[in-house]
């Protein structure tokens, strides 16, 4: 059959793919060049943001970007709340800053996200976890306990620096269940109603990346390579994520984390492979492009048997979702839900969500209702 690989992707349907501007760094001792970058954008006062456990890395950059360095500020919290902020508005206009530097997690590059969406002021982005969140135009802030996600061009960082030196020391707990949530990421790009060929390539390329780092972290945290190998897979997932819709795993686990607080990487590892089984049968084409990709007959059992090997927790009620609180779950994700390439139905998504509460492994979920087609 005289088939083109853009046909056998995306079944000659047209798309449209749009590259997100961003200049990227990459490498070992990357951090180096933080200077530089600083000057290519023209930032002259930098506000640089930082966690607790990069508290001498910040002292390094501030060091590293000289006269180039304004304030320092390290209270970044997960779910960016608006009155941090606040905060760091009040202290950008004391300081009269031109730039922001953020060296840390999603956390972290949310609040710099946060910042720049109100001034467009450039950002370099530091990443040390695999959230993805700097490759993205995408902010998701909370206010008065409600999280809402907004898209704009002024938040998608101007450049982000990957040093993998920054990533050695991230602890293997959360390495791994961070890893799984950038593979999420990819998973849903592969379906999404605006996948394209360009962003399957990377998908995959991700996912291929990832499933090998991940368990070779976890035997060995201190493995140049591997890690290496994630923090790639997590920077082409983070392109994913910021380039086509997401889908009912994303939708799941933004109900999750903000209805019952559970925390976001351990939350995305743990309903990937019920998310994930609950569409299969939409995609069959994808499900098959994941079986070539991981070299295995059951996608959705090997990423449940990946997040043992990492060491992921046991299951959703382990990190502290109550019981009682699936069908209040199951209806936030039934109102304004995401598009998805199967119809959301209330018993199936019961069904996921119990399983992915008891740690059960992933179960096809049968449905009676016709299926509404793959979309990409
Ligand atoms: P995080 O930034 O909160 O980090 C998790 C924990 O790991 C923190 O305690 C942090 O201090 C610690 N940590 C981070 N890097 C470390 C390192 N190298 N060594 C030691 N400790 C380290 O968690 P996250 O999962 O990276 O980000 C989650 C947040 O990012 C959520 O608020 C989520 O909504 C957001 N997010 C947004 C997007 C987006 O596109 N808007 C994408 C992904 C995640």
């Amino acid at each position: 059959m005289n088939q083109t690989l853009y046909s056998a992707v995306n079944g000659c349907i047209p798309f449209v793919y749009e590259a997100l501007p961003s200049r990227v760094r990459f490498g070992h001792g990357t951090r180096s060049q933080v200077g530089e970058e600083a000057e290519r954008l023209g930032i002259s006062r930098a506000l640089l943001l930082y966690g607790p456990p990069h508290a001498e890395v910040a002292d390094e950059l501030a060091g590293r970007l000289g006269p180039r360095h304004a304030a320092s500020f390290d209270g970044a919290r997960m779910h960016t709340p608006v009155e941090v902020t606040d905060e760091v508005m009040t202290m950008v206009a004391a300081h009269g800053i031109d730039g922001v530097v953020a060296i840390g997690g999603g956390s972290t590059t949310g609040l710099a996200k946060a910042i720049a969406l109100r001034t467009d002021l450039p950002q370099i982005i530091l990443p040390t976890t695999y959230a993805g969140s700097e490759m993205t135009p995408i902010l998701g802030q909370t206010e008065n306990g409600i999280k809402t996600t907004q898209r704009s061009p002024k938040i998608l960082p101007e450049s982000v620096i990957y040093d993998v030196d920054l990533t050695m020391r991230l602890p293997v707990a959360i390495s791994g269940v961070s890893g799984m949530n950038a593979i999420a990421h990819a998973i849903e790009a592969l379906y999404a109603r605006d996948a394209n060929p360009v962003i399957n390539a990377l998908a995959l390329e991700s996912i291929r990346a990832l499933v090998k780092a991940l368990p070779a972290i976890k035997a060995d945290p201190a493995n140049r390579a591997a890690r290496a190998d994630a923090l790639y897979g997590a920077w082409l997932a983070g392109v994913c994520l910021g380039s086509v819709d997401m889908a009912l795993h994303h939708k799941l686990c933004h109900v999750l984390g903000g209805a019952f607080n559970l925390p976001h990487a351990e939350t995305h590892a743990l309903v990937l492979p019920h998310a994930l089984a609950y569409n299969a049968p939409a995609v069959p084409d994808v499900m098959r492009r994941l079986s070539a990709a991981l070299d295995v007959d059951d996608v959705c059992l090997a990423l449940h048997q990946l997040n043992a090997a990492i060491g992921a927790p046991r299951g959703l009620r382990a990190i502290g979702m109550p019981e009682a609180g699936i069908e209040r779950a199951v209806e936030l994700a039934l109102a304004n839900p995401y598009r998805n390439p199967r119809p959301l139905e209330r018993d199936g998504l019961r069904a996921l969500l119990r399983r992915a509460c008891d740690g059960a492994e992933p179960a096809a979920v049968t449905s009676e209702a016709p299926h509404d087609g793959q979309a990409s």
